[in-house]
């Protein structure tokens, strides 16, 4: 459901654009004050704002700054509402941030275009987003993603002192299934191994496709006891799993290195992430199909 933040004191106004909305199944959430706009913006569910320059006790300019600066606000579009004097104008308010502009007093016709003009392209944008964090071929998430949140889970663990694991996962003798039965089971091998780590996971853990046959697990509130079980479970799921494609079949296994805060303590994530490498590359010394976590 579309949702626009509405910061106007112009009855007839906020009329109009709640119904456009209404028309599209979306609704508008009125604000009246910079802070409630901020809020707003901070907000996952705003897909735009419609900002009045006439809105009482606006400094325009310093919000556009604010909104710019602001990497959680700034992602949402701001169509400016009022009077122009001229191109210049209009050109210093795009480079401010502004996407759209509606001319006051508005034509109906022209305001509804607009409004459904920009959330169509929100709409669109927010479905090339999440397109550019999945990995095709398997569906999960991909490396861009882990590394944007594999920061921010370990981040809060670490400030709420609450437990967090993060797991490697490497497809044994990987190469041997692409060179005898072929590249296209090759692939039927990683997106299938992708179902059966996913069965054990829980709602907030997040897999990601890490690499070629690599995959990484994210378990924000785990701890290393609740993720030796998880990680023994995949490893055991994956072994016990015939992969079938037309007359061949194979079995294959994984390797696993795993670390767990606070048993372990890491200043960074790039100290986890080389410390939970390291446990895999152990892994694949000490014979494969096996898990090291210390
Ligand atoms: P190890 O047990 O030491 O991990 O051996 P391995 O053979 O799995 O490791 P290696 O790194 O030598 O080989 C990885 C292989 O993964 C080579 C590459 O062709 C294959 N691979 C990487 N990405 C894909 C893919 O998207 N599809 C397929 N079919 N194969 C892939
Ligand atoms: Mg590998
Ligand atoms: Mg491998």
């Amino acid at each position: 459901m579309n949702k626009v933040l509405v910061a106007s004191a112009d009855a007839s106004l906020l009329q109009r654009v709640a119904g456009v909305l209404h028309q599209l199944g979306g609704v508008a959430e009125v604000v009246s004050s910079e802070e409630e706009i901020t809020r707003g913006l901070h907000r996952d569910d705003t897909d735009l704002l419609l900002l009045d320059r006439r809105l009482p006790g606006l400094s325009e300019s310093r919000l556009l700054r604010c909104i710019a600066e602001d990497p959680l606000a700034g992602e949402v579009p701001v169509v400016l509402a009022g009077q122009f004097s001229n191109a210049e104008e209009q050109l210093e308010l795009l480079e401010a941030g502004v996407s759209e502009f509606i001319e006051l007093p508005a034509d109906p016709g022209l305001l509804a275009v607009r409004i459904k003009t920009m959330l169509r392209l929100v709409r669109r944008l927010d479905q090339m987003k999440a397109q550019a964090l999945v990995d095709e071929l398997t569906g999960v998430y991909n490396r861009r993603y882990l590394e944007g949140h594999l920061g921010v889970k370990f981040g809060e663990a670490k400030r709420y002192r609450h437990p967090f694991s993060f797991i490697l996962l490497d497809l044994d003798h990987f190469k041997k299934v692409n060179d005898t039965l072929g590249h296209p089971f090759g692939d039927l091998v990683l997106r299938q191994t992708a179902g059966l780590i996913r069965a054990q996971m829980r709602g907030e853990d997040m897999l990601t496709r890490y690499g070629g046959e690599e995959f990484a697990i994210i378990l924000p509130h785990t701890d290393l006891e609740g993720a030796v079980i998880l990680a023994e479970r995949v490893r055991l799921s994956v072994a016990e799993y015939r992969f079938v494609q037309g007359e061949n079949q194979i079995r294959i296994t994984v390797s696993l290195g795993l670390a767990s805060f606070p048993n372990n303590d890491f200043s960074n994530t790039n100290e986890l992430v080389e410390c939970v490498d390291g446990r895999l590359y152990r892994a694949k010394e000490a014979g494969r199909n096996c898990l090291v976590y210390c």
